[in-house]
């Protein structure tokens, strides 16, 4: 659904809008919780209006979650049940 907020026809962005390469950017920060409130706000403003920074930023906390757990050597749980549906599909392959 196109959202008028996000930009004028001659392109300007509503005072205080920051870009999506910025928002990118500034996402690795925003998750490392080394961004001022400002800038926070600002971040949590784009990401109210921009559905594809939406998606990168649930990307990067996913991948991120993922990582953290994997250092603290313990497997998603996400990750236990997908492998035991492939083991159990497997093993009514074999058996049929
Ligand atoms: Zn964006």
């Amino acid at each position: 659904m196109p959202d008028n907020r996000l930009a004028s026809p001659d392109g300007a962005r509503p005072a205080g809008f920051v870009g999506c390469d910025e928002t990118i950017e500034r996402l690795y920060y925003y998750l490392d919780g080394e961004l001022t409130e400002q800038r926070r706000v600002e971040i949590t403003r784009h990401l109210d209006l921009c559905g594809p920074c939406v998606g990168a930023y649930g990307f990067e906390t996913e991948l991120r979650r993922v990582i953290s757990n994997r250092c603290k050597d313990h497997v998603p749980e996400s990750l236990i049940a997908r492998v035991a549906d492939a083991l159990a599909e497997e093993y009514t392959r074999q058996s049929n």
